[in-house]
């Protein structure tokens, strides 16, 4: 298959261990993949994507970074701290939609010094738009990452943890994650279908884009890009909705995940991502779609700048 450079941003493996209290309650096997201690920032899975997005902007010559997401994206964050690490000068084009004050993602990315900028826009065109205008103003090469960093080159870096979930000498029945902006899930789901094809993959949709083609999409893309001979469909993967009350609004089940890790494990979940994937994951035990033998990993994908700012 064909590779891709990266960048080193992160800590790699990140850590899976069991769960035994929350194992026990829910009457099955769950394990947590700790993307939320990538290494970066206050961890989380936009790292693995970054580690290939600024590759690629390096290889270009870029000397500026913009993403976008919403006020308290994890994401954008990340992005700055990343580009901070390799030199490269980061601008955010947020919606001001969400917590603006200095909260949260908000406060880490003063204490960066970041140049943040909020655009009163429901449209991520707009925004792409507004990054093609500050780019030339400026003059120098300047390289554009999608929300979530999910196109197909970001995707690799999921692909690449399932890589490193095998090499870890771990199999999983199951393998949960919030889906937001798609990367994370379909790089989950082409990495189960190319190095564990016995792991069924499931997204916890966290927001009410159209995700079954969303993944799929990105899934063909990223095999495209890989070279690798598969042929993916909409029977690779599960989607559950887990949005609730809308996008970056804490839901009432997802709430009480993030109590129940935190008062059974002492783990950290948020309110916008990982709390509600939780909530899938609890349900879906409730509903008896696990085996008490089943191996069930969750994806720890960060979130802890959220938590700050929009609270539970
Ligand atoms: C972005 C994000 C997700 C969702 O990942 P996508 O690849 O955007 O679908 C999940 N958890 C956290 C904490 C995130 O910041």
């Amino acid at each position: 298959m064909n590779e891709f450079s990266k960048v080193s941003l992160g800590i790699f493996p990140t850590p899976i261990h069991k769960i035994e209290n929350i194992s026990r309650l829910l009457g099955t096997q769950v394990y947590v993949k700790r993307d939320d201690m990538t290494g970066l920032g206050l961890g989380g899975n936009k790292v693995r994507k970054l580690e290939y997005l600024l590759a690629d902007a390096k290889a270009q010559g870029a000397q500026v970074v913009f993403t976008t997401g919403g006020a308290q994206s994890n994401h954008a964050m990340l992005t700055a701290a990343a580009a901070r690490k390799l030199g490269l000068t980061p601008i955010l084009i947020l919606k001001k939609r969400g917590v603006t004050a200095r909260q949260g993602n908000q406060l880490l990315e003063h204490l960066m010094g970041v140049d943040v900028r909020f655009m009163d826009t429901d449209s991520y065109a707009d925004i792409y738009a507004e990054m093609d205008r500050v780019g030339k103003e400026m003059g120098v090469p300047y390289y554009k990452i999608p929300c979530g960093g999910s196109n197909a080159l970001g995707t690799l870096g999921y692909v690449d943890c399932v890589r490193e979930i095998s090499a870890q000498g771990m199999q999983f029945d199951h393998i949960i994650c919030a889906e937001g902006s798609g990367g994370t899930m379909a790089g989950l789901a082409l990495g189960a279908k190319l190095h564990m094809p016995r792991a069924r993959v499931t997204g916890m949709m966290v927001d009410t884009d159209p995700f079954d083609q969303i993944t799929l999409e990105l899934m063909r893309e990223a095999a495209a890009l890989l070279g690798a001979d598969v042929s993916v469909t909409a029977e690779d993967f599960d989607l559950r909705d887990m949005c609730g009350p809308g996008y970056a609004i804490p839901s009432e089940d997802g709430n009480a995940a993030v109590s129940m890790m935190a008062a059974q494990e002492g783990l950290f979940l948020d309110p916008v991502y990982t709390g509600k994937a939780f909530a899938g994951l609890i349900a879906m035990a409730k509903k008896g779609v696990f085996k008490p033998a089943d191996r069930v990993l969750f994806l720890h994908s960060g979130g802890a700048g959220g938590l700050f700012a929009v609270g539970v």
